[in-house]
């Protein structure tokens, strides 16, 4: 396994094995890895010749006031897992070469960008998809893999790729939790253990919204948010709910008419526990036939 840190020598070592005819498969990360990021990898293994994973905190997707500094880094830790999880190549870009001095161009996904967590971090999206876009310019994958976890995320990369024409796969992988059912996330390490307990009550409330749905005993979503919030507040007043919303999974619209609503339904979440904030998300198909 190798760490490539220049652009130029990435693209170079990229542009050879496509040469080659290998396939490339691209895991995008900030690092801090874990178990949910493995699971990616250990994907993109299974489907490509040449895994690269990009290992980088983009400041550009930080709001000011966010934890961009705090972020948690550990290269050597990442390099072992990496290791150990059969990866070919490490991306590890500096900020400097990244963005230059002089840097002006950004992606934006228009609207769906814009709801959900883009409403409470305005301009996040926009680094998000300018950060991937530029590392899929530079290691020139077939396939690039996404974690379930950050579901706006996969959208807008979804409906990214499809505008811009861009030739590779997106692969969505479902989410990794710990055993209560708290999603992984490199900022699980800002949690205390008591705090760690509590927040299992958010994939509880999820599969609450999961089986409220289907049940169609609801006819509006607000309902269904106003009970989930009901059980937060009961089962864990540590939780400081943000949103709650329940929408479609290709636009991010939200759904109005429960009973006749057909398709993939999203509920997803961000809450607060202490400083730490959390984003989490449940994925399922509804059918709109009557249960009895
Ligand atoms: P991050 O390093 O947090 O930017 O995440 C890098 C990739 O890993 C993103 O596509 C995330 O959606 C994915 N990811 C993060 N946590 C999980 C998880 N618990 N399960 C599956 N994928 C995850």
């Amino acid at each position: 396994m190798k760490v490539i840190r220049g652009i130029k020598p990435m693209q170079e070592i990229s542009a050879y094995l496509r040469r080659t005819g290998k396939k490339i498969g691209l895991v995008p990360t900030m690092g801090y890895l874990h178990e949910g990021h493995v699971s990616l990898i250990l994907a993109a293994r299974d489907e490509c010749d040449i895994v690269i994973v990009s290992i980088f905190v983009n400041p550009a997707q930080f709001l000011p006031k966010e934890d961009f500094k705090a972020y948690p880094r550990d290269l050597s830790r990442d390099y072992h897992v990496c290791k150990a999880a059969g990866v070919n190549y490490i991306f590890y870009p500096e900020a400097k070469d990244m963005y230059s001095e002089d840097y002006k161009t950004y992606i934006n996904v228009n609207d769906i960008s814009d709801k959900l967590e883009g409403k409470y971090r305005p301009g996040h999206f926009a680094g998000v998809a300018t950060v991937v876009l530029k590392l899929l310019n530079i290691t020139k994958p077939n396939a690039a893999y996404f974690g379930q976890k950050d579901a706006q995320q996969a959208v807008i990369m979804r409906k990214m790729v499809k505008d811009l024409n861009v030739d590779l796969n997106i692969r969505v992988c479902e989410t990794i939790r710990e055993d209560n059912g708290l999603a992984m996330s490199s900022r699980n390490s800002y949690l205390q253990e008591e705090q760690k307990k509590n927040a299992a009550v958010l994939y509880k409330m999820l599969q609450m919204g999961k089986s409220l749905m289907l049940s169609n005993e609801y006819g509006t979503a607000k309902e269904i948010r106003k009970k989930m919030k009901e059980y937060a507040e009961t089962n864990c007043p540590e939780c400081s709910l943000q949103y709650i919303a329940i929408t479609d999974n290709n636009n991010l619209k939200k759904i109005i008419n429960i009973p006749e609503y057909e398709g993939e339904v999203l509920i997803s979440l961000a809450a607060y526990f202490g400083k730490t904030r959390l984003i989490d998300n449940i994925l399922f198909y509804k059918n709109n036939e009557r249960l009895n």
